[in-house]
């Protein structure tokens, strides 16, 4: 162990391993400490779409390289080296209470054009993160493992980063890359003017033999709209098991009191799509809690730069995280040469986390998904998903997909006013009411925990 790193990461997810192979490829010393003891072994549920081969997420059009197995972003000027599994898939199907359906990507013509027709692919993270950790640690990081940081701290020379085993780090910079209920961002008082939205539980199984009339295909039942509402998912995964596809079969919802699993059989044994199940076997459960929280609008306190899912709202996606990592990487090692160790060393990296994060991802929008199954009744969706008869742009962008249901909305307001008047009005409010006031139940059932330590 240094006495003092040049850069001490905490985090080994896709923002934290990016930020660190970044550094350590441009020379710096690097240290990086993740709480879990297995780098590359996914315990928290993801669905490993990969965010998106299809369309522009956060001005960037990703490119997976199959012949030389990089994914690649031109925009942002960097590469991951992949050469695990992947499978394509070619639409997005979000199901109404009754079965109608609003579709993003016609599934058989896409599929016919084959690569130029995928709405993106899915791929192996675990496979991802091993290859990055290979990566660092032939580039010189330190790595430990089974490290959980509980505290930071900038003192005179540099910034002091301690674990609950005791040991500390010292880090001219340090990248915070804790995820989503970052602790750093806690301890260091990042969350005093961040806004709570509510708690998410996801829970899922990995199957297989499911019975799906489109299987390339991400689908999205509203289980139960009102308040809260619950969604069902299935996205298939990039592996096999013992020569069977395998899909995640999955539930959300927004109440944290609720039985998960109890919903989660509902939804495979007694819903109206039992029949996708039948058949169907469990290869492993997976789960994941977590809070929504408005961005980080200035992710740099002393000498520590927030990245990834730690400073983002609700998630960076891997693809978002992989850029924060690069960026930050990269504006340290300028501020390590010209010997700028502040906030002016690291500028480039907080004039883009504003520019093509704050300015260009409004958290408002994307919390906006939740808002038509909160405040319609299940036969008013059904009436609005029967309508938007024709099929949409093939996107995976969180943050497009509301533009884009907003875009087919104008399209059928003609008719909504003739037969659905007070329909109308009701879905013209929306748009004007803050998330705090649409998700006020779901924030008081919530587990806010910005402050705590
Ligand atoms: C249900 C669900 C589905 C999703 N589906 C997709 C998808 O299809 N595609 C996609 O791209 N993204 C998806 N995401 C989002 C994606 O998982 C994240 O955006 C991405 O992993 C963020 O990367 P990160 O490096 O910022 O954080 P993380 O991946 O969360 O990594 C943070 C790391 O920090 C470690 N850590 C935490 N606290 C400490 C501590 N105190 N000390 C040391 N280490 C610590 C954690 O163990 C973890 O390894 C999904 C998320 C959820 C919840």
């Amino acid at each position: 162990m240094k006495n003092i790193y040049d850069l001490v990461v905490v985090g080994a997810g896709p923002a934290g391993l990016v930020a660190a192979k970044t550094a350590a490829e441009n020379g710096l010393s690097v240290a990086l400490l993740e709480r879990k003891g297995n780098i590359h072994e996914i315990l928290r549920m993801c669905g490993q779409m990969i965010v998106s081969l299809s369309g522009k997420y956060m001005g960037e059009r990703v490119v997976y390289n199959e012949n030389a197995k990089l994914l690649s972003f031109p925009h942002n000027g960097f590469t991951l080296k992949y050469d695990g599994p992947t499978k394509d898939f070619y639409a997005w199907r979000i199901y109404s209470p009754s079965e109608e359906t609003v579709v993003f990507g016609d599934y058989d013509a896409n599929r016919a054009k084959g690569k130029a027709g995928r709405a993106s692919a899915v791929y192996d993270k675990g496979w991802l993160l091993r290859s990055l950790v290979e990566e660092c640690r032939g580039l010189g990081v330190d790595i430990f493992a089974g490290e959980n940081v509980i505290d930071v701290r900038k003192k005179s020379e540099a910034v002091e980063v301690h674990t609950a085993s005791g040991k500390h780090f010292k880090g001219v910079f340090v990248v915070a890359a804790d995820g989503r209920q970052s602790r750093v961002a806690r301890v260091l008082g990042m969350n005093r003017d961040r806004g709570f939205y509510g708690s998410v539980t996801s829970v899922g199984y990995e199957m297989t033999n499911l019975n799906l009339a489109q299987p390339e295909a991400l689908h999205q039942p509203l289980l139960a709209s009102g308040d809260p509402p619950m969604m069902g998912f299935i996205i298939p995964r990039a592996w096999d098991h013992e020569g069977d596809p395998v899909w995640l079969t999955m539930i959300t919802n927004v109440d944290p009191n609720a039985d998960h699993k109890a919903l989660l059989d509902n939804f495979i044994e007694k819903s109206r799509y039992a029949p996708w199940f039948k058949g169907a076997k469990i290869v492993r459960t997976c789960g994941c809690a977590g809070n929504m929280y408005s961005p980080i609008v200035y992710p740099f306190r002393d000498n520590v730069l927030f990245a990834g899912d730690a400073g983002w709202c609700q998630e960076a996606e891997m693809t978002g995280a992989a850029m924060c990592g690069a960026r930050a990487g990269r504006a340290i090692v300028e501020a390590m040469l010209e010997g700028k160790y502040n906030a002016e060393g690291v500028k480039s990296y907080l004039e883009w986390w504003k520019t093509d994060h704050i300015d260009k991802l409004d958290h408002n929008v994307f919390l906006k998904n939740l808002y038509m199954p909160i405040l319609c009744r299940d036969e008013e969706i059904d009436y609005i998903f029967k309508n938007i008869t024709e099929t949409l742009k093939t996107v995976l962008d969180p943050y497009e997909v509301p533009e884009n249901l907003g875009k087919a909305l104008i399209k059928i307001i003609p008719r909504i006013q003739a037969e659905r008047p007070e329909l109308l009005k009701k879905m013209t409010g929306f748009n004007d009411l803050p998330p705090e006031v649409v998700l006020k139940k779901t924030i008081r059932s919530g587990f806010d925990c910005r402050f705590t330590t």
